[in-house]
């Protein structure tokens, strides 16, 4: 498929995604407690990103100050020079787009930025909280600790009339092959994001 096609097509489903998910969290307004300048799901993890999110990405990058260009640079080195020199098994990095506590990509960010801090039912199938809920932040009034599940007990007592919920907004499922035929793209070859860096 043409990478130019793949990609504007791939922007039409990213729509078709932020109006679901902004429904999603408007939905589940009293459990999200995101704010500008969190960023702490942009930090000590993974990111797994595909060959077309990663595209976009790095559109967003040129569109960068310079010198904004230069602190993502140094971060990109520092987590290579830390990945080189880890030993164990899955290494987890901040990510170099977060500056001072802010995504600079916002607008370019991948799909599983997007969809973090739901109450989400994992690609194994078990429902997680998001681990902001055990920092006092998402959901964090109804989970329960022990368990890291959503507590009845807890929603019982919170009186809050809205339901807590859990979706389907695994990266697993949000970048399965149904959406690549439906929207006609390619999400192409996945792997952590400081990889494809
Ligand atoms: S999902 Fe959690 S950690 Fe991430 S911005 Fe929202 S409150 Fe902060
Ligand atoms: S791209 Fe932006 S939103 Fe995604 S992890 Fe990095 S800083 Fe956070």
């Amino acid at each position: 498929m043409d990478k130019r096609e793949s990609l504007r097509n791939y922007l039409v489903y990213l729509n078709f995604l932020n109006s679901k998910l902004q429904k999603f969290f408007e939905a589940q307004k009293p459990y999200i407690f995101c704010k500008k300048g969190c960023g702490k799901c942009c930090k000590n993890a993974q990111f797994p990103y595909s060959e077309v999110e990663i595209r976009y990405l790095l559109y967003g990058f040129t569109q960068l100050s310079p010198e904004i260009q230069r602190k993502v640079e140094e971060n990109i080195f520092k987590v290579k020079k830390q990945k080189e020199e880890f030993k164990g098994d899955k290494f987890y990095y901040d990510c170099p787009f977060l500056i001072n506590d802010e995504c600079c990509v916002y607008e370019y960010r991948g799909i599983i930025c997007r969809a973090f801090g739901l109450n989400a039912v994992g690609a194994d199938g078990r429902f997680k909280a998001p681990f902001c809920a055990f920092e006092g932040l998402n959901y964090s009034n109804v989970v329960d600790s022990k368990t890291g599940i959503i507590s009845s007990e807890k929603y019982k007592e919170s009186k809050i009339d809205v339901e807590p919920l859990v979706y389907n907004v695994s990266y697993h499922f949000l970048t399965d092959t149904d959406s690549e035929k439906a929207f006609k793209f390619e999400f192409g070859e996945k792997k952590q994001l400081i990889d494809w860096l």
